[in-house]
């Protein structure tokens, strides 16, 4: 708290002057927001784990502070909608890894050298041998499929993350979601995947990554939601030691990192090793909850219809210490979106605007264990599910910098997009589409299970012009404290960048609850199919 830059009286007066005739009466100052954020990221909500007491207390706070302002349950019990999850944790004592080349077995070190996924049913053991499928990728819209005339059949794929540089960003994070990446690889009748992350496009070190592998992986529990059938193995490996892998066929791990770096198309080749794995996982049932509030519209017709502002609530809880902290508190991740909803969700409530249709404000649970309450919400909605006109989501929008440029990830993809530049240029803000496509922001956030119903849905950031200075700011914060404990109240925040953030997003929830017209997916949009074709059932597709 401390740290935290206050807003400057110049430019908060020439913010009200220039902005006093398209602004709704309130303007956010950004104080009642980080006073929030001080409550969700306190060392008390330990890390806010899915599943945990500290997450039920955060939640317990977010729907007295919804009473509070007047909003209306719309969960299944009152504003909570239960959710049911199962934990694993893999047992690495109990578990190894090791190469096998020319008969002799080569052991890995787990943490050092790769370690497994508990996102799949691991099978006890695997003996395989390995392919090197570039990409791993199967666009049809491209007509590019990396897994073209592979033998996989009883093999496990080793993968380079990132896409080639004609494919358009949001195909590239479609293909590399979890639902989809699986796919090729069953019907060519793979046993898994060995994934090596693209160095060029890594969020976090290696040793960050590798420091909460035991860490618990969580899923649905429901037929409906497993989309990974048949994947026995998966294993994250170290590119500093992917050489090993290729050694000997014919092909250098740093001839593929620089292919990579340049998006270039990637060779697709057997590798001389096989992999054998054996490995234990404890699994558990658990529960936990999404929050749902209301705010009604007030046409007759209309107020039948909702405009969803969603974040996530959960964060990763308790986990290895860094720098002898061993509290996640994920303050921008995500107390900060959580924040926003109760903020907005009180303001208009108080405001003295009519709303033509209702607001749905979703405070999901279980965002880091790979959207699994949006995913559940999504597939169970507490209202008419045809009645979600577009989903906005926030997820660590990042006040660190001012507020000059906002990133946009689906900007171009639905009518939404054209409402946020309206709302944000009146605000004296520019918008920009996602400047980094190669991190599949679009994919990474709730807003994708809205997508994969037919919902419109975006989400934005505080942005950065490439190049400025500003981008080192946020490289340097995900570097240092993206899922560390650093990222807690002790940090430098920008209180006039978050108000402003507030401002848009309560001015675009206004104008798409008032428009006339739902907003539509562009028709060049990709993501239009899922409109189209009803939506997602369940997860099944
Ligand atoms: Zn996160």
């Amino acid at each position: 708290m401390q740290n935290a830059r206050f807003v400057c009286l110049i430019s908060f007066f020439l913010l009200v002057t220039l902005h006093a005739q398209n602004q709704p009466s309130q303007h956010f100052d950004g104080k009642s927001w980080w006073d929030y954020v001080k409550v969700l990221a306190d060392d008390n909500m330990e890390g806010r784990e899915t599943g945990s007491d500290g997450l039920k207390r955060a939640e317990t706070y977010v729907v007295e502070q919804l009473k509070k302002a007047g909003l209306e349950p719309a969960g299944t019990n009152g504003f909570y909608q239960p959710v049911k999850f199962e934990s694993r944790q893999i047992v690495e004592k109990s578990s190894s890894a090791a190469l096998i080349r020319n008969g002799k077995l080569e052991p890995l070190v787990l943490g050092d050298d790769a370690f497994f996924g508990t996102r799949v049913d691991l099978a006890p053991e695997v003996e395989a041998p390995l392919v090197f499928v570039g990409y791993g990728l199967r666009v049809p819209e491209k007509n590019y499929n990396d897994l073209q005339g592979l033998d996989l059949k009883g093999k496990v794929a080793v993968l380079f993350t990132g896409s080639p540089e004609d494919m358009p960003a949001a195909l590239a994070s479609h293909y590399q979601s979890a639902s989809e990446r699986w796919k090729p690889f069953r019907e060519a009748g793979a046993l898994g995947i060995i994934t090596i992350p693209n160095p060029a496009a890594m969020d976090i070190p290696w040793s960050r990554m590798s420091a909460n592998r035991t860490h618990v992986s969580v899923e649905l529990v429901g037929a409906e939601f497993n989309e990974t059938q048949g994947y026995k193995l998966s294993m994250t490996f170290n590119p500093e030691k992917a050489e090993r892998l290729l050694s000997s066929s014919g092909h250098s791990f740093s001839e593929i990192v620089e292919l990579g770096k340049a998006r270039k198309p990637l060779p697709h080749f057997p590798l001389n090793v096989w992999i054998k794995a054996k490995t234990k996982v404890e699994k558990k049932p658990l529960e936990s909850s999404n929050i749902i509030a209301k705010l009604p519209g007030s046409d007759p017709q209309l107020k039948n219809e909702y405009v969803v502002l969603s974040a996530h609530i959960d964060h990763i809880g308790i986990g290895e210490p860094i720098n002898g902290d061993r509290l996640y508190n994920g303050a921008m991740d995500n107390a900060s979106g959580s924040a926003v909803l109760m903020d907005v969700a009180a303001s208009l409530k108080q405001s003295p605007e009519k709303l033509k249709r209702s607001l749905l404000f979703v405070f999901v649970t279980g965002e880091e264990k790979g959207l699994l309450g949006s995913k559940y919400f999504t597939a169970h909605p507490t209202v008419d599910s045809k009645s979600m006109i577009a989903d906005i989501n926030i997820d660590m929008f990042l006040p660190i910098v001012p507020l000059k440029v906002l990133t946009v990830y689906g900007l171009a993809e639905s009518d939404i997009g054209d409402m946020v530049r309206e709302v944000a240029q009146s605000q004296g803000l520019t918008v920009q589409p996602d400047p980094e496509p190669l991190r599949n922001s679009f994919i990474r956030s709730d807003q994708y299970n809205f997508i994969r119903h037919g919902i419109p849905a975006l989400a934005m950031k505080v942005g950065f012009e490439p190049g400025s200075p500003e981008q080192k700011i946020f490289k340097d914060w995900l570097t240092q404290r993206y899922h560390a404990p650093s990222d807690d109240l002790n940090q430098s925040v920008d209180l006039s960048a978050a108000g402003k953030y507030e401002d848009v997003i309560r001015g675009l929830m206004v104008a798409v609850a008032n428009e006339e017209k739902h907003p539509q997916w562009k028709a060049e949009s990709f993501f239009r199919r899922y409109a189209q074709s009803g939506g997602a059932p369940g997860s099944a597709n």
